[in-house]
This record gives C-alpha cells, sequence and structure tokens, in this order.
C-alpha cells in the first residue's frame, strides 16, 4: 500500500480525457474518445495525479489521508477557457438594446460604438481599479468550472493602456486559483484617433507597444483581428511576424463575418490558434488541420449577435482539426463566463456530440493556449486540476443548457469550489 495526501472516491464516472500521444484530439474519431472510468476514484500527491482507476483498484493500492466521496457524481479535467477578454471598464448593455431593436454590430462598430466604446471608457482607469474587476470575473469563471483562461488585451489601444490591461490580468491571478495566459491584443481593432492613418497605428503597434510587451514579459501570445473594419492580411502578418522574432505565439481572430483571409494567415505562420472562423471555407479549414492549428469556437458570440455567422464545427472535425471550445467573454459580444453554456451550444447549435465538446473544452482548449504539459486531462503525473459536477454523467454539461452543475473545483489537488462556493 502506498499513501497519498487525497483519495477521490465513488465517482460515477471518471472522464480523464487522456490517451494518445498527441498534445490535442484531432477529428470525430479522436474527439469522440474520452476514456470515462466508470465507478472511478484517483489518488493525489504533493497536487498530483498519482493514480487513476476504479474505487475498487484504487482502495487496494493507496492508503490517503484524506478522502473526497463524490457519491455517485462525475468528475472531469478542470475546463479551460482558451477565449476571453476580461479587462474592460464598463458594460454594454445599452448597445445590447440596441441590437435588440434592430442595430447591426458592425454598423454600431462603425459608428464609434463596440470595441471603440469600450477603449474611451478604459483608458481612465487604474491598473489596480482594472485588476479589481477583472478578478471578480475570475471568480465567476472559477465557480462555473474554469481553472485556467487565456486572457486578452485590446480594450486601451493605447501603449499605456494596453501594457496596464495586460499587468492587471497578471495582478488578478496573482493570487487567484485560476492561471491565467496573456495575450496582447493592441491590434483589435484601428482606434478612432488614427481612422485616417492606419499606418501608423500598425507602426506604433509593432514599433511601440511590442517591444515594450516584450520587455516587460506581458504576454505569451499575440493575436491580431481580422476582418473588414479591423485589420488587414498584410498588417497582421506583419504585427504577429514581429511578435515571433520577439518569442511570442501568433493567434489570429479570423473569418468571423466573411472569409478574409484570416485562417489561411493563422496555417501560414503556424499560429497556436485561430479564434472565430465562423466564415470559413473549406481551402481554410484544409490549411488549419494541415498546419495543426486549433479552431476556437465561439457559439455564445454566434447566438448573442443573432445567429449571423454560426461556425461549421462538423466541417472542421470532417477536416481532421482538434476543435476547441471558449466563451469569448467580453462586454460586446459575449457577456457569459459559463463553458458548460458554451458547450451545451456546441451540441445544440453547432452539431456536435457531447463526448466532442468535453474534449474541445479541455484537452483542445488546453492546447490552444499553450497549456497542454499542465490542463486539460486527468493522467498520473499531471497536476491534480478537477471538476466534480452535480451530474452523474459530463452528459449533463451539454444537456442542462446554461446551469451550473459545479460542485466542486479542485486546483493542485485542494478543494478551491465547495458546493458553489469559492473556498479561501
Ligand atoms: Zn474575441
Amino acid at each position: 500500500m502506498r499513501s497519498a495526501d487525497l483519495l477521490i472516491l465513488g465517482a460515477a464516472q471518471v472522464v480523464t480525457v487522456d490517451g494518445g500521444r498527441a498534445t490535442t484530439k484531432r477529428g470525430a474519431r479522436e474527439m469522440n474518445d474520452l476514456r470515462v472510468i466508470e465507478d472511478g476514484a484517483i489518488a493525489v500527491k504533493r497536487g498530483r495525479v498519482a493514480d487513476v482507476g476504479t474505487t475498487n483498484e484504487i482502495l487496494q493500492r493507496w492508503r490517503g489521508y484524506q478522502r473526497l466521496h463524490c457519491r455517485g457524481r462525475a468528475v472531469l479535467p478542470g475546463f479551460v477557457d482558451a477565449h476571453t477578454h476580461p479587462v474592460f471598464a464598463k458594460t454594454r448593455d445599452d448597445e445590447f438594446a440596441l441590437r435588440c431593436r434592430g442595430a447591426d454590430y458592425e454598423e454600431i462598430l462603425a459608428a464609434g460604438g463596440g470595441i471603440h466604446a469600450s477603449a474611451r471608457a478604459l483608458r481612465s482607469r487604474s491598473v489596480s481599479e482594472l485588476a479589481r474587476d477583472v478578478r471578480t470575473r475570475f471568480d465567476g469563471m472559477l465557480r462555473h468550472g474554469t481553472v485556467a483562461v487565456e486572457a486578452k488585451s485590446g480594450y486601451g489601444l493605447t501603449t499605456a493602456s494596453e501594457l496596464a490591461s495586460l499587468k492587471a490580468i497578471r495582478s488578478a491571478a496573482a493570487k487567484h486559483p485560476i492561471h491565467a495566459v496573456r495575450t496582447f491584443l493592441g491590434a483589435h481593432v484601428v482606434p478612432q484617433e488614427y481612422a485616417g492613418n492606419r499606418k501608423a497605428y500598425v507602426d506604433l503597434v509593432v514599433e511601440d507597444m511590442l517591444p515594450r510587451v516584450a520587455k516587460q514579459k506581458l504576454a505569451a501570445f499575440c493575436d491580431v483581428f481580422v476582418e473588414k473594419g479591423a485589420f488587414r492580411v498584410a498588417e497582421a502578418r506583419r504585427i504577429l511576424r514581429a511578435a515571433k522574432r520577439l518569442g511570442m505565439r501568433p493567434k489570429v481572430h479570423a473569418d468571423q463575418f466573411r472569409d478574409s483571409g484570416g485562417a489561411r494567415l493563422a496555417a501560414e505562420l503556424r499560429a497556436a490558434s485561430v479564434e472565430h472562423v465562423d466564415a470559413t471555407k473549406r481551402a481554410g479549414m484544409r490549411a488549419l488541420a494541415k498546419a495543426r492549428v486549433v479552431p476556437v469556437l465561439l457559439p455564445s458570440a454566434s447566438l448573442f449577435t443573432h445567429l449571423r455567422h454560426v461556425p461549421n464545427a462538423r466541417a472542421l472535425i470532417e477536416e481532421g482539426c482538434a476543435v476547441a471550445l471558449a466563451t469569448d467573454f467580453n462586454p460586446g459580444t459575449s457577456p457569459t463566463e459559463n463553458l458548460q453554456l458554451v458547450a451545451s451550444l456546441g451540441c445544440t447549435l453547432l452539431g456536435m456530440t457531447p463526448e466532442e465538446v468535453v474534449t474541445a473544452i479541455t484537452r483542445n482548449a488546453a492546447a490552444a493556449c499553450g497549456l497542454e504539459d499542465s490542463h486539460g486531462r486527468i493522467a498520473v503525473g499531471r497536476p491534480a486540476h478537477l471538476v466534480v459536477l452535480d451530474a452523474p454523467s459530463y452528459v449533463h454539461i451539454p444537456y442542462r443548457m446554461g446551469t451550473n452543475l459545479v460542485h466542486q473545483v479542485l486546483v493542485n489537488g485542494r478543494v478551491v469550489v465547495d458546493e458553489g462556493r469559492i473556498v479561501d
């Protein structure tokens, strides 16, 4: 008998999302293979998974100082939210009301609303004020089972406010159970004061913002919004190449409203991920699969903007992509921190299976933000980041549409959410 710090016993299912040597699960066969252990158990030692098996097997091999009885609940890897914009100063409920009365998102953006409105509000805030709000948003995510989050800047659009946004994410995550991966998105849109001179703004991003972000080690990734009304492919290529030279990995917001070549650019630059891809055509999808770029789909943003554009998840999976799902948490087009709801929309709007959506918010999402070694699956030797559901099966995640099923969250083997509340 070996001794563990904690034994998690009697789970109706331990959904490991393990198996295979690759960092992701690609295509339908792999994405549907969750490696579920019925009546499962986990031994945890020094914050890491020491063993996984049936409850009988674990009790035969291990004794534990502490026991956590799941009483028929399902245990999954902690969720990873691979695309969020948590640094903003003001909600956009006014714009939502306008859209409900028929206004169009791109028209609102062109009229100085949308991202421009967020930028005006953010620039007057200090790092500590921004960090306080980000921490509150991280609390909400954690209560919904998210243990790691990719968090972008991009609502400042000046050097000072972009740096402040990244520092706010760093500060909010410092004493928080959530692990945050920072992405610099200075090229979110061209700010209004540069409307007549886009080249000057791209110069500012490349020559001023990027070197400072790199020098202060403020971001692991650099993202660009490629779209009519935002940045062109050639501008994005210049920004992302400069970021790569400074050690940041590229990400691309691509083809949200039309196929403007963003997905092909992501493949060309071997980006870690490409986000939205609502309007990407087959050739772009094939390029993504070949270059092993993870498409991060954001169906709650599609739903919230009245379903004008919905990504073709089935075609992406058919082409052999490792699809991930994320909330796109932001004040304009997706103000939800609930990845379980997004998983549900993956099934109902995008035609994915319950197994595929679970893979998409765990293992594939972890790979999309460079966390493939620490997050996204339950396996021996890995940190014990776990979610205990108040339900007997992972199928309840998409099935219970919008309900928060999280009973407990464990980070490094320690309970950080218990019965829906954050434990200090
Ligand atoms: Zn986004």
